[in-house]
Order: C-alpha cells, then sequence, then structure tokens
C-alpha cells in the first residue's frame, strides 16, 4: 500500500514495528551471518575475511536500494552508503565498524567466537555487541523504513570502516581526503553499554587527553650512595617532588590557568548524576578498595566523567633489580596524563605545565618535557534537539526513557568524525557492562538487539522532525 503525507504517525510507526517483529528471526540470522566471518583486523591472515565482511555489508545496503559501495584504502576497505537528501530534514550519519578484536585465548570461550551460538537469550561470537550487533541494528531499522514506506524522513549515510580495533587509519586518511562528502548534521554510534541493564543511556559527553612524558638528569652518570649521597642532587627525589606538586591536597591540579577553561557543573547535571543508581560500595569492592580518591567537594561519578583528573601512568628509574645497589641515579623518568573536560586548551595547558614544573624543579637538576599525545574532550548539550530526539526514540524501542551520561575516557574517531564533520555526535549504546567485549565469550542481548532496532527506528521519525538551521 502506498504510503501518503496525510497518514498520521501512528499508522506509519505502527506498520514499521509491525514489519520488525515479522522480520526479527531473519535479522537475527543475517546477525549470526556477519558475525561468522572472522573479520579480525590486527591479524594479517584474516585480510580476506575482512574484504567479505565488507562486501557482505554492501551487498546488503544495496539490497534495500541504497547507492553503496566499498572504498578501497591503503587498509581494510571501508563501506558507505547513502539514501537521498530529503529537503529540510537533517543528514545522519551512522558511524559503526565491521571489525572484531582477535579472538585469543581460545580454549576460554564456551563456544567457538565464529559459530555464533544463542544461550540464555544472548547470541555469542567475537563482535557480537562489539560492534556488527550494535551496528546492524541501524541497518535494519533503515530497512524496515524502506520495505514499508519506500523512503526514510532523512537523509542517511552509513560510514561503516574495518580498522576501528586497530587505529582507523584508512578512515582518518580518507576524512581528510574528502570530509565534505560525508558532511552530516549529526552524527550516529551505537558502539558502547547501556548504563545497567533495561537502563538505556545516552553518553553526551566523554573527556579528552593530554599526555606526557618527563625526563629528569642530574650527574652526568650513576654514582655511589655512600660517597656522594647527601652532597649531590638526585634526580629521583626531584622527579618525586615535581610530580607530587602537580596536585594539592584537594586533589585540584597546579598547573597555572588548569581550570580557566572548565565549565563548571550545571546543578541539573550534578542532580542528574545524584539520581543515577550509582552504588558506591559495589563500585569499591568491585575494584577492592575501601575509599575513593579525588578532587574534594565533587562525588565519584562526577569526578569519573565532568571533572578534569591527573594520574601518573608510569615511574622509572635507579635500581629495580634483586638484591640491593647503593646507586645515586644519574636520571629517572615518568609518564602521565592529564584527562581534559571540553573547552580545556592543550597549548594553554602545556605552557602552564612547564611554568609549573620549572617552579617544583630543585636545583642542580636538568629536565625535558615531552608532549606525546592529545585529544580533546567531546561535550554534546544535553538538551540539544538531537539528544532530545534520541531519548523519545530510546523510550519508544527500550519501554524506559534513557539517562543521560557522560565517559570518562576518550573514544578518538568520535573526536576525529566530530572534528572533520563539525557535527555533534549521538552515542547510544544498547550493549550492556558485562558483554566481554574484546575478551572470550563476548554477547550481545537478543532483546537490546532488536529494541535497539526499534529505537532506531523511531530515531529515524524523530531526526526527521527537526529542521536543522540553514
Ligand atoms: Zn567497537
Amino acid at each position: 500500500m502506498a504510503f501518503t503525507l496525510e497518514e498520521p504517525t501512528e499508522v506509519v510507526m505502527q506498520r514499521i514495528d509491525q514489519y520488525l517483529q515479522e522480520n526479527a528471526p531473519r535479522f537475527e540470522r543475517d546477525l549470526c551471518d556477519l558475525l561468522r566471518i572472522p573479520s579480525v583486523s590486527a591479524d594479517s591472515r584474516c585480510r580476506e575475511a575482512i574484504r567479505e565482511a565488507a562486501e557482505w555489508l554492501r551487498t546488503h545496503l544495496t539490497a534495500l536500494g541504497l547507492a553503496a559501495e566499498c572504498i578501497a584504502t591503503d587498509g581494510c576497505p571501508i563501506v558507505y552508503a547513502q539514501s537521498p537528501p530529503v529537503d529540510g530534514a537533517p543528514t545522519v550519519l551512522v558511524y559503526g565498524h565491521y571489525d572484531v578484536q582477535p579472538p585469543e585465548p581460545f580454549e576460554q570461550w564456551i563456544s567457538p567466537p565464529f559459530e555464533p551460538t544463542v544461550r540464555d537469550g544472548n547470541v555469542y561470537a567475537r563482535g557480537a555487541t562489539d560492534d556488527k550487533g550494535q551496528m546492524l541494528t541501524h541497518v535494519h531499522s533503515t530497512e524496515a523504513w524502506l520495505k514499508t514506506h519506500g523512503s526514510l524522513p532523512i537523509q542517511l549515510k552509513f560510514l561503516l570502516e574495518g580498522e576501528e580495533e586497530v587505529g582507523s587509519e584508512a578512515l582518518h586518511a580518507l576524512l581528510d581526503r574528502s570530509a565534505e562528502r560525508f558532511a552530516c548534521d549529526v552524527i550516529v554510534i551505537s558502539d558502547m553499554p547501556q548504563f545497567g541493564p533495561g537502563q538505556p543511556a545516552i553518553t553526551y559527553g566523554l573527556r579528552g587527553i593530554a599526555y606526557y612524558e618527563l625526563r629528569v638528569q642530574a650527574a652526568d652518570s650513576d654514582l655511589h650512595s655512600g660517597t656522594f649521597g647527601g652532597s649531590v642532587p638526585n634526580p629521583i627525589h626531584a622527579l618525586a617532588t615535581m610530580l607530587a606538586g602537580l596536585m594539592d591536597q584537594s586533589g585540584r591540579i597546579t598547573v597555572p590557568c588548569f581550570y580557566d577553561d572548565v565549565v563548571p557543573m550545571t546543578e541539573d547535571e550534578r542532580a542528574r548524576f545524584a539520581q543515577l543508581p550509582f552504588d558506591q560500595q559495589k563500585f569499591l569492592a568491585q575494584l577492592g578498595l575501601d575509599t575513593t580518591s579525588g578532587e574534594v567537594g565533587y562525588s565519584t561519578l562526577e569526578r569519573r566523567w565532568s571533572r578534569p583528573s591527573f594520574d601518573i601512568n608510569g615511574i622509572w628509574g635507579g635500581y629495580q633489580g634483586e638484591g640491593s645497589k647503593t646507586v645515586l641515579p644519574a636520571a629517572a623518568g615518568a609518564k602521565f596524563s592529564f584527562r581534559l573536560v571540553p573547552h580545556q586548551d592543550g597549548d594553554k595547558i602545556t605552557s602552564g605545565l612547564k611554568q609549573q614544573l620549572a617552579a617544583l624543579c630543585p636545583p642542580g637538576i636538568r629536565w625535558e618535557l615531552i608532549e606525546m599525545h592529545r585529544s580533546p574532550g567531546v561535550l554534546v548539550p544535553p538538551d540539544s534537539p538531537y539528544v532530545m530526539a534520541a531519548a523519545r526514540a530510546i523510550e519508544q524501542g527500550f519501554g524506559c526513557a534513557p539517562v543521560l551520561i557522560r565517559e570518562g575516557g576518550s573514544i578518538p574517531i568520535v573526536t576525529a568524525l566530530r572534528e572533520k564533520l563539525d557535527a555533534d555526535p549521538l552515542l547510544l549504546g544498547w550493549g550492556q557492562d558485562d558483554d566481554n567485549m574484546h575478551a572470550p565469550n563476548e554477547k550481545f542481548s537478543l532483546a537490546d538487539f532488536h529494541r535497539g532496532i526499534r529505537a532506531s527506528a523511531h530515531l529515524w521519525h524523530e531526526l526527521g522532525r527537526l529542521r536543522p538551521a540553514a
């Protein structure tokens, strides 16, 4: 039956929901077909499987009526597909990855990693949740629209890469070369967990990072600690003093200007985090700890998600072998990093850091600071129309409203997509924390798979009602 514009929304969505129900078993078969392909990007013996997975997706997207192709790269092919533009409606780019982590150690898998097996409502296979299962929810939702309605309410672009697990080099190069091709208003990514079972989430913020190595040197060579101890500078003492001086007793970072661009948390955000079902005692027990630490005046979730932090990642110097050696070492070093929140300026932090290290450095010590890498934080306004559209769609798909959360880590490809395409990401995770991503017995709940497809189908509808500013 042909669809007419006068048809009320409910009728359209009812027909789509019915299509999803009728086709649910076949969606699971499709997922298993893709999971059977051992597309391990880290393993050069899997090159043929990588090509096979890319071709599987291209064929599948073409069959839906999308213009789809495999873009050749120096590494793994990138699958790209798009639907026609829709006047006035947003263009939505779906990012996903069809490559998977190596399955080893094989002996710890209950069923073989590339023979998808359903147990207790979960499909077990490498890539089940990361990211084949989550990625396919958007493909299946698109199918439902095109097969029942003939067209989409938005323009969709699928950008599916095969190197996410090894650094996305080919995609970075492609974005540098031809970002305009992938121009969009918003980027949809489902490659992360929900907040908890039955509690879907929208992740609207990621922290960034600035990573450094500090090398300190005193005498030209190691000295005898009896002969020279107490009379010449010890670089490990100096290093310890300098590192300890970067944070004060209240957990504040002492680098000048460090907090200049930190946007304070809103009362609304603090209230939302406080309401999340986060069990501090369980959190501590899982880690084998009896107390948390961090910046005074902030809760654990606030410290992890919305405040910058400082961590020493490694430290070396002097004798570390068996027995004792009475050495006064010549050199020492450490690696350390700051987790940054959005708007913090990496250049400003590096220059403030140099200033602070110079002030902290004891006499007689030469030091060198090496900047290793840096990536800014990401923050999408939680009240943006896109986030609100996603929240409505998730409520339709999962039967409950999502919580709005942030994440303490960085996802480099998200930062890159956001910068190169100048569009906000919508991070919509359908997985669970215990899905064993990157570990043996990776799984994905089939109920979440179908809820994700339904949420995605509603997302195209909700986004189609938005009119982005020209
Ligand atoms: Zn992933």
